[in-house]
């Protein structure tokens, strides 16, 4: 059990908007004062560019940036050596595609993806297609907002060896679908032992405890600020043999990751992770990002998913109460995480999520940045209320109360 109350007062958000209902955290989550602190200490305390200097400040900013992304690593039971940092799970995703795709693909090669895709899982692979004249083909979803595992099975039989990727949502951000990723990686496995597997983590990453090697997945794409972490860090985590056979290529070039460069030849870093920094890290946000995992960790992320599951379930049954709404995704509470997303019969999202902002519930309203969905099922915009650790059943019951008021402003 974790303690709501007590871990509601370590964010400061809170105490500047006391009454607020902060059911956006699919989008981004509030930090906690740890996390805030980390960014001012690392600049009074550490600053000066790592890995370059010689004087004292430098050494220290160096260990704190290894010691974070040691830190970082072990929360997601991978290797230090497997992390590469990036700026969120978009930049992750684009690093599979113009790192892995572009020297490992060729024409007619096939990329699978689903039909529950953030557009940061889809447009990447767009491009990738145009420049290597490989395929990308959907995984459907079904009525009810599950992937269609069958269908995976037809393809994989169709399409063999020819699927040299399979991209996906561990946890959907428009439908909350928990995807069976362990049961998925053994289907694609038995089909072709070759084929990569990158798993869009962005919204798994807040909730579970995600342990890389068990996953079985090849890539691992995060969002740092999803989880408590500053914004502008995140993470790809690359299985160490794709690192180590050179199968998995840095796609930003310069100073940083290199041992040394003359006119006509550069010679990379030899550390696998170290080969990926080019340039200058955001070590403050890094060391960030360390602070909110071990503030996760200390909770303990079976706690964070329990808190997690109860409010969905709560969600789940309150929402459903009401007959204006209909909510979208999965019915059933154990299949879905993080979010319940629904529609207000006959009155506009973005209509209704200015309603609940007046009176102090902040949901987020629109596509979720998954156009394709909503194409399929027809919905011009959904309206989805999202969690995280310091949410309770309160905030719940006001989105309640709040939704049944909205009856009478559009009648
Ligand atoms: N994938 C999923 C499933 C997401 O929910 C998001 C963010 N909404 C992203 C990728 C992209 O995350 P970021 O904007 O932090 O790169």
């Amino acid at each position: 059990m974790l303690d709501n109350k007590k871990i509601k007062l370590d964010f400061p958000i809170f105490e500047s908007y006391p009454d607020l209902a902060y059911l956006d955290n699919a989008a981004t989550s509030q930090k906690p004062q740890v996390v805030i602190d980390a960014i001012g200490e690392y600049y009074r305390k550490y600053n000066a560019n790592i890995h370059r200097g010689v004087h004292h400040l430098s050494d220290e900013s160096t260990q704190v940036f290894e010691d974070s992304k040691k830190t970082v690593a072990e929360f997601f039971g991978a290797k230090v050596n497997e992390l590469i940092i990036t700026r969120n799970a978009t930049e992750a995703i684009n690093g599979v595609a113009y790192g892995w795709a572009l020297s490992n693909l060729k024409k007619d090669d096939l990329i699978l993806t689903t039909m529950m895709e953030h557009h940061a899982n889809i447009v990447p692979w767009q491009e990738i297609c145009q420049k290597t004249g490989c395929k990308l083909e959907f995984i459907k979803v079904d009525e009810n907002g599950k992937l269609d595992l069958a269908d995976l099975e037809a393809k994989l039989k169709t399409h063999g060896a020819k699927i040299k990727l399979i991209t996906l949502a561990h946890v959907s951000n428009a439908l909350g679908t928990i995807n069976p990723i362990e049961k998925i990686v053994k289907l694609a496995r038995k089909n072709n032992p070759q084929t990569r597997i990158l798993i869009d983590g962005a919204q798994s990453a807040p909730h579970l405890k995600i342990d890389f090697t068990k996953l079985g997945a090849d890539f691992y794409a995060f969002s740092g600020h999803k989880m408590l972490g500053p914004m502008g860090v995140g993470g790809l985590i690359v299985k160490a043999g794709l690192l180590k056979n050179g199968e998995m290529k840095p796609w930003l070039f310069g100073g940083g990751m290199i041992d040394s460069v003359a006119t006509a030849k550069t010679i990379f870093n030899e550390d696998l992770s170290e080969r990926f920094i080019a340039g200058t890290p955001d070590v403050a946000s890094i060391y960030g990002l360390a602070k909110a995992c071990q503030y996760l960790s200390k909770i303990g992320m079976k706690n964070v998913e329990e808190h997690d599951r109860k409010l969905v379930r709560y969600a789940l049954e309150k929402l459903g109460e009401i007959k204006e709404l209909e909510i979208v995704g999965p019915k059933n509470a154990s299949d879905r995480l993080g979010s319940v997303t629904f529609i207000y019969k006959n009155v506009h999202a973005h209509d209704v999520a200015q309603v609940l902002d007046k009176e102090n519930i902040a949901v987020r309203s629109g596509h979720h940045c998954a156009m394709p969905l909503h194409t399929q099922f027809d919905w011009q915009a959904t309206i989805r209320a999202s969690f995280n650790v310091y949410n309770d059943v309160n905030d719940i019951d006001k989105l309640v109360t709040a939704l049944r008021g909205v009856k009478t402003i559009f009648s």
